[in-house]
């Protein structure tokens, strides 16, 4: 995941489109609402690079781990650096966590977590094919 993607990710997960993080995002830079939408999309295409003002101002508008961002700029800089644990829909990570009503998520596999799991139908499908397989062996 590039630090784009990852701040792309970390914001459709708060429920947040583009315009109302623009909104957020009042005085930074100084910019129409809906040019500054257009200029995050392109931070989340990585085709425009972020400032540290940026980063802060969109820290604001929504959870993301800075320790994961720092840790993708550096894999996109090809430091030899760890790729962080993140979940493949919303980003998720261990030191940022989904904190649902059930308390935070936990993961299911390498890069799903709990609080995403539950909404892929494929996923599903296969719990309740494996759940009535079982049934079978059992009776
Ligand atoms: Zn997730
Ligand atoms: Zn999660």
């Amino acid at each position: 995941m590039t630090p784009g993607a990852y701040l792309k990710h970390r914001r459709t997960a708060a429920g947040l489109d583009l315009h109302d993080v623009a909104a957020a995002l009042a005085t930074e830079p100084r910019l129409a609402e809906h040019a500054r939408a257009s200029w995050i999309e392109r931070i989340e295409a990585d085709i425009v690079p972020m400032s540290f003002s940026t980063i802060v101002a969109l820290r604001r508008a929504f959870r993301f781990d800075l320790d994961v961002l720092a840790q993708l700029a550096a894999i996109a800089m090809h430091s030899p650096v760890e790729p962080p644990r993140l979940c493949r829909i919303c980003a998720c990570s261990e030191a940022d966590p989904c904190l649902g009503h059930r308390g935070a998520c936990s993961w299911v596999d390498e890069d799903l977590c709990s609080a995403c799991f539950t909404y892929e139908p494929a996923d599903r499908l296969a719990i309740i094919q494996s759940a009535a397989a079982e049934r079978d062996v059992g009776a």
